[in-house]
């Protein structure tokens, strides 16, 4: 596996940090310790502070202070680094998600303590906040904007029966048309992943939102749809995408989803909460979404 120079440092770091010489105490400073026991059952040895009174070991003043399994330590922090997900560390490794917290955060301590340069690159990609696409994403996401725009906006189209070119676009925002000379309707987007869609005054704002890697619940937010509505429709935007051909922009949907959901977890961690939705593009009523019980 390649690493970043100083990321050897903080795992040679971490591997050597419980074993490291106790010199003073972590409580009052003094120098005066006493070496105490190392019973087998305890895993590292013990000091104790004649000043204080105080006991201590070499993680006493450590994040690392009390958690178990330190022959793990710098494995994990080699996992972390190399971007794996919490499932898949917390898999490896057999731990609940409350070990792998509290070990993150150790982690995430000691790197800005030691390697404040390799804790300033691993946040930026860990936390994914401030990111703006790459100039080919955002290309992407330009060309696909334009190409609902033009499919909504267009005003003569080629008859898929006859490939005649002289037809007329029916009245609304769907782009239907009529042949002149086989007498028939269609509409252009039968054949793509939009087919049976409405509410195309919408669209714009939505597939904006979907390459935001907004969630279910933003987009429900923001466009006044309902949950099913909002998640049938990104799954047909993506349908889209995939079959405009820009895979590399669903990579990166699924990459800035990731982001919105660390976002949104922080916020609710830190006692936030999301707002609720106040517009709805349905019927509002006594009857909406509840049964009426008879007087
Ligand atoms: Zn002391
Ligand atoms: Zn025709």
């Amino acid at each position: 596996m390649h690493l970043r120079p100083d990321a050897r440092r903080l795992i040679n770091y971490l591997h050597e940090l419980p074993h490291r010489p106790v010199r003073f105490c972590p409580w009052c400073d003094a120098t005066d310790l006493r070496f105490r026991s190392q019973p087998a059952r305890q895993r590292l040895a013990r000091y104790y502070c004649r000043s204080c009174r105080k006991s201590c070991n070499s993680l006493s003043d450590s994040p690392f202070a009390n958690l178990h399994r330190m022959d793990q330590w710098a494995a994990f922090a080699v996992y972390l680094l190399a971007g794996w997900s919490s499932v898949q560390i917390a898999a490896r490794f057999g731990l609940t998600s409350k070990v792998y917290f509290s070990w993150g955060r150790a982690v995430g301590v000691v790197m800005a303590e030691e390697c404040a340069e390799l804790h300033q690159w691993w946040t930026t990609r860990q936390f994914r906040e401030n990111l703006q696409p790459p100039e080919h994403i955002e290309r992407q996401q330009r060309a696909v904007v334009t190409w609902l725009e033009a499919t909504l906006n267009a005003r003569h189209a080629r008859c898929p029966k006859c490939g005649g070119g002289q037809t007329y676009r029916i009245k609304g925002l769907r782009p239907k048309f009529k042949c002149d000379r086989c007498v028939t309707c269609f509409c252009t987007l039968s054949a793509t992943p939009l087919t049976g869609m409405i509410r195309a005054d919408l669209w714009v704002d939505f597939i904006k939102g979907v390459m935001d890697g907004q969630s279910i619940q933003d987009l429900k937010r923001s466009s006044g749809l309902g949950m099913g509505a909002s998640k049938r429709w990104r799954e047909q935007f993506l349908l889209l995408i995939e079959a405009l051909g820009h895979s590399e922009l669903l990579g990166w949907i699924v990459w800035m989803r990731s982001r919105r959901s660390n976002e949104v977890v922080s916020l609710v961690r830190q006692g936030g909460c999301l707002d609720m939705a106040t517009r709805s593009v349905y019927p509002q009523g006594l009857r909406k979404g509840r049964f009426v019980s008879k007087q």
